[in-house]
């Protein structure tokens, strides 16, 4: 089949998406058509195109992929690029054996290089898995970062990288302490000016102090100003573990709590990711609130390492901006998909257990969650993360015929039912192209 590598394009298929103002976009006959500049200016019933000013000839040349679905790409809050490579391994393990054995050598080794050799494939695996938009965690390198950069700018995926930055521990022997803060952040200052907006905003930049147990107050604060001071993301873990928040509590003894340490240090608002927030306090769960912090819900990552289960209906209730992470390689997978099966899996446990106050989501609900409020988290609604005409077109293209259940069976018709089929029946190779404004990502059909 001769998919479309770049824009302008049409495409006729059944099309799934949520929308912004709520509710569900479902044409069994759709069309998309995506202008020379990546955007989408016509997405509805393929019979109402002609109506609404779509030419003849676009629709006669469109690409016919009927039974495939086209729907936005997924956005993966929560990832570590350079832990990629062990993804699945360590399962029953402790926290502190697991990071030892399997995650610490993996980051330590991403010098440039590496990256050089491992990113590409990374970029490609995201696309693989349907994820369009990734925020991920790179190394504490410098070079490594820029190397991390150029893959994804080559490669055309939609990317929110910033460098590791720790105080309290360290990778690079050869650094002395004392200056590891002073020079964490001016590499982090030379990345923003490098990468933040780079390709008209595709590239953009998080400043990525790795969580309070790992940075001292002073990188916490320095870290949080030179986000707010350059416009970047700023990205950190929070209440991920029992045993870690703990530890943050003897770290931070003047902190009420562990939402508290980010809030002395400036790092809370609407730019800001926190990954996890498995056990907030009502007055924590407040904090983000009022200040409009999003957070990167992990669960298949919570479940790996028996973190715990975040009460996601409580928070949803609550107004809390959540999407999904993968958390790779905390979480085995980077399916967004997978993600969600294991999401919904364990807000069922928590209903069984008596402990779920708000309502379960349905499957298009989360798959909401993991495409439009991902893209709301970072503040890119109104670019990215359904399809609506306007935005631009970060798509990919699904056979379902990989989640049926018998050989030759007909997908099902009902949009809830192919949501259904699609997490809790996601098969690695389902996701059969992807693209971003409208240019086509490698990765996807790779291996079968
Ligand atoms: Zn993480």
């Amino acid at each position: 089949m001769d998919l479309p590598n770049a824009a302008p394009f049409a495409i006729r298929a059944r099309l799934l998406s949520p929308l912004a103002d709520g509710g569900t976009l479902h044409e069994p006959d759709g069309l998309v058509v995506v202008d020379d500049a990546g955007r989408l200016t016509f997405v509805g019933s393929a019979s109402d195109a002609e109506m609404a000013g779509v030419s003849p000839q676009v629709l006669a040349d469109a690409l016919a992929l009927r039974p495939w679905v086209v729907m936005p790409g997924m956005v993966d809050l929560h990832a570590h690029l350079p832990q990629l490579p062990n993804a699945g391994l360590g399962a029953g393990l402790d926290l502190l054996t697991w990071l030892d054995r399997y995650i610490f050598p993996l980051e330590r080794a991403f010098d440039a290089p590496t990256a050089e050799r491992v990113a590409p494939l990374a970029w490609q695996a995201f696309a693989a898995a349907g994820t369009t938009t990734a925020l991920v965690y790179g190394a504490v390198y410098e070079a490594s970062l820029d190397a991390t950069f150029r893959a994804a700018k080559a490669h055309g995926i939609r990317a929110i990288v910033g460098k590791v930055m720790m105080d309290r521990i360290t990778y690079d022997p050869t650094i002395d302490p004392a200056v590891i803060l002073e020079r964490s952040l001016a590499e982090s200052a030379r990345l923003i000016e490098r990468w933040h907006g780079a390709d008209e905003g595709r590239l953009r930049y998080a400043v990525t102090p790795r969580f309070a147990v790992s940075c001292s107050a002073e990188m916490l604060r320095e870290s949080a100003s030179l986000a707010a001071a350059t416009g970047a993301y700023w990205q950190t873990h929070v209440s991920e573990d029992r045993g870690e928040i703990a530890e943050v509590a003897r770290l931070f003894p003047e902190a009420r709590d562990y939402v508290d340490v980010y809030d002395r240090a400036g790092g809370l608002g609407a730019r800001t990711v926190l990954a996890h927030a498995v056990h907030l306090s009502d007055r924590e769960l407040a904090r983000l609130l009022e200040s409009g912090t999003r957070v990167a819900h992990c669960p298949a990552s919570n479940l790996f390492l028996a973190s715990g289960v975040m009460p996601l209906g409580r928070y949803l209730e609550a107004g809390l901006g959540v999407g999904l992470g993968s958390d790779v390689a905390g979480g085995p997978d980077l399916s967004i998909f997978s993600v969600m099966r294991v999401g919904f899996y364990a807000q069922h446990a928590r209903q069984v257990a008596g402990v779920e106050s708000g309502p379960v989501l349905t499957p298009l609900e989360w798959l909401r969650l993991g495409s439009l409020d991902g893209a709301r988290a970072l503040g890119l609604d109104d670019v990215i993360g359904s399809l609506e005409v306007g935005k631009e077109a970060d798509l990919i293209a699904i056979d379902p015929s990989f989640v049926a259940p018998l050989a030759g069976q007909a997908a099902d018709d009902d949009p809830t039912d192919l949501a259904s089929r699609l997490i809790f029946r996601s098969h690695p190779d389902m996701v059969r192209a992807a693209w971003v404004r409208g240019r086509r990502l490698e990765g996807p059909g790779s291996r079968g």
